[in-house]
């Protein structure tokens, strides 16, 4: 539905200027802001004076648009006749099109009454509808407002222009002081890079002396350690002659300290080697029946078969796969001693199965042992960590097994998980890609 506002005869330059000021009345009676005001007011006068050039007589209508999401104040412009074939007046009219475009919401050429004509839009501001009662109450302060003179329309124009440009001396200002914060922003990021960097090259250093330290130490105790050991066992073969029970007590709690000491030391060694990047997988083919009987006789002697049996099921994985057979050697027997140690009575379990979706091989060690806390789960993967319980204390460890596990499997391209349940027992797994995954060939 369109509602009538206004309709200002256009006949000569007086009333481009007196159509100027109506379009800036009505638009700030519809409620649009000063702006806006600015933006029609110049719109309808540019569009026109291209219509009215060369003494052609023309009209603009202001007419309220309904039926849209928000109210549109529309106005059009229609010439009585076809413009002057003049290139003054074409160029004329093509500049009033760009700015009309540039300054209203959308402006469309067209034909109407017989003459061409340009439809000018904008959408009113989100204030409420304007009510026919409103609109009529508008006409009629439109009629009782009197246009200015062009002098006052001049003095008008100057006024907008001098809130322009104050207002664009004030958006320039605002540009200028969000520049000068980007770029502190900026300055303050790079800084903070700068120390981040310093803090990982000084965290890399001294993530390289503690592995320098600790592979040094090491082997500077191994060797004083299996003299003890070895000087022990001697004592106690008797090649030194007769030993007292007493003497014989102490003797063995010199060999089994000194025993679990080079234990601490070798995986201490271990993890440092890792850490160093010094240990580097030999990939070859593995079959599994032959890793399962070499781990059997490897773990016999420490199975009471009175409590607790080891058993090792292949569930059908009948090819070779491709791995470090030493190093998943050492793997399944760090799960598979720290089974059998927490295990009073029961089965310690070890499987291999061929998982066809991931293409990867799952090894399983499960015994019916005292379980694991949910909450110390993940805490058993970090460096020294053991779970206080009943066995602990019987068992001698030192918490770096699992760690050592898990970068052993992440070497093998693999990782590890656990699942358990206290009292029920626990299942450490180990997952390994069927072919090893090759770094690719450094081209630099
Ligand atoms: P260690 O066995 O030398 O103490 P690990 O890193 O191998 O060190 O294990 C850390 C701790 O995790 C163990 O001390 C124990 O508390 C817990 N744990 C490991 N395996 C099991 C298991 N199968 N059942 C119960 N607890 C376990």
């Amino acid at each position: 539905m369109s509602q009538r506002i206004l309709s200002v005869a256009l006949e000569g330059d007086k009333d481009v200027v007196l159509v100027r000021q109506r379009a800036r009345q009505i638009s700030d009676l519809l409620g649009f802001a000063k702006q806006d005001q600015v933006r029609i007011a110049t719109a309808v006068s540019e569009v026109a004076r291209a219509a009215c050039f060369g003494g052609i007589k023309a009209r603009a209508s202001f007419v309220l648009q309904d039926g849209h999401a928000r109210q549109q104040l529309e106005v059009t412009v229609t010439a009585a006749g076809a413009p002057a074939p003049d290139t003054k007046a074409a160029a004329l009219a093509d500049a009033a099109l760009v700015t009309a475009h540039r300054l209203m919401d959308t402006c469309v050429a067209g034909s109407a009454a017989g003459g061409p004509a340009i439809h000018m839009q904008k959408a009113l501001p989100p204030q409420g509808p304007i009510s026919p009662t409103r609109l009529a109450q508008i006409a009629t302060e439109l009629a009782a407002t009197p246009a200015g003179s062009s002098f006052e329309e001049v003095q008008q124009q100057n006024r907008e222009l001098v809130e322009t440009l104050a207002e664009l001396r004030e958006r320039q200002d605002d540009l200028l002081s969000l520049t000068r914060e980007l770029e502190d922003t900026n300055r303050g990021i790079v800084a903070l890079y700068a120390e981040i960097e310093d803090k990982a090259e000084r965290l890399r250093r001294a993530d390289e002396m503690k592995s320098r330290f600790l592979s040094n130490t090491s082997h500077e105790l191994r060797t004083p350690l299996s003299s003890i050991r070895a000087l022990s066992k001697l004592l106690l073969d008797r090649m030194d002659g007769e030993l007292t029970e007493e003497q014989e007590r102490q003797v063995w709690l010199i060999e089994r300290t000194a025993t679990e000491m080079s234990e601490l030391v070798n995986d201490l060694l271990d993890l440092a080697k890792i850490e160093a990047g010094r240990v580097e997988p030999q990939p070859a083919p593995v079959v599994i029946e032959n890793l399962f009987r070499a781990l059997k006789g490897m773990m016999r002697p420490l199975v009471d078969t009175e409590r607790v049996e080891l058993v090792f099921e292949n569930e059908g994985v009948n090819e070779p796969f491709e791995s470090d057979e030493g190093l998943l050697s050492q793997i399944l027997r760090n799960f598979i001693s720290n089974a059998l140690k927490f295990t009073e009575q029961g089965s310690v379990r070890v499987s291999a199965i061929y998982e066809f979706e991931t293409d990867t091989l799952r090894f399983a060690v499960t015994d019916t042992g005292i379980g694991i806390e949910a909450e110390h789960l993940q805490l058993i993967f970090e460096e020294f960590t053991q779970v206080e319980n009943p066995l602990q204390r019987k068992s001698k460890g030192t918490g770096l097994g699992l760690p050592l596990c898990r970068r052993l499997a992440e070497l093998l391209g693999g990782r590890v998980d656990v699942s358990s349940r206290p009292g029920v027992g626990s299942t450490f797994m180990l997952t390994l890609p069927r072919l090893f995954p090759h770094p690719a060939p450094d081209n630099a």
